[in-house]
C-alpha cells in the first residue's frame, strides 16, 4: 500500500542538523505515526513520503522553510523582570508557557537575563535550521472514517473528542 493522502503512516526516524548532530530519533521508542495529508508532520517531510510504502528507507534533506520556517526576529522580545515573580535563579536556556496577545499559549525560551529585563525568543527551537531526516517506514494503514474527520490518528489512546 502506497502512501497518499488519508494514509495513516508508522516510521522510525533520526533526525540531524546539517553538522551531523542527532537532535531527535525514535529509537528505542514506539515509531511515529501521522495521518498523511492533513499537515500533522512538517511539509518538507510529508510531501517526501508521499507515495512510499511499508519497508522503504530513505534520507532527505529539508530546507527551514519546508522544517520549522525561518526565523522571526519579532518573535525576540524584552519582557520586564517581573514578569518572572517566583522563579528562581532565571537563567538563559529555560523555557516558559507565555500566552501571546491573541491569546494562543505559546513556549518561550530566555536568551538573556538583565537586571531590569528578560529577552525571550518564542521561535521554534528548530526554526531557521535545514533538517535532515533518515527514515524507515514500518506500516501503513488506512485511516478510519473518523481519524480523516478528525485530521489525526487515534491510535493507541483514549481520546474524547
Ligand atoms: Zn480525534
Amino acid at each position: 500500500m502506497q502512501i497518499t493522502d488519508g494514509s495513516v503512516v508508522q516510521f522510525h526516524y533520526t533526525l540531524t542538523n546539517p553538522e551531523g548532530e542527532v537532535l531527535d530519533s525514535s529509537s528505542g521508542k514506539d515509531a511515529f505515526a501521522y495521518l498523511h495529508g492533513a499537515g500533522n508532520i512538517i511539509g518538507g517531510l510529508e510531501r517526501a513520503m508521499a507515495g512510499r510504502s511499508e519497508g522503504d528507507r530513505f534520507v532527505v534533506d529539508i530546507a527551514p522553510e519546508d522544517a520549522y520556517g525561518k526565523r522571526d526576529e519579532g518573535l525576540v522580545q524584552a519582557v520586564p523582570r517581573e514578569a518572572f515573580q517566583g522563579v528562581d535563579e532565571l537563567q538563559p536556556g529555560m523555557r516558559f508557557q507565555a500566552r501571546s496577545e491573541s491569546g494562543q499559549t505559546q513556549v518561550v525560551v530566555v536568551t538573556q537575563v538583565a537586571e531590569q529585563e528578560v529577552t525571550v525568543d518564542a521561535n521554534h527551537p528548530l526554526a531557521g535550521q535545514a533538517l535532515r531526516f533518515d527514515v524507515e517506514i514500518t506500516g501503513v494503514r488506512e485511516a478510519t472514517q473518523e481519524e480523516r474527520e478528525h485530521g489525526h490518528i487515534h491510535q493507541g489512546k483514549d481520546e474524547v473528542h
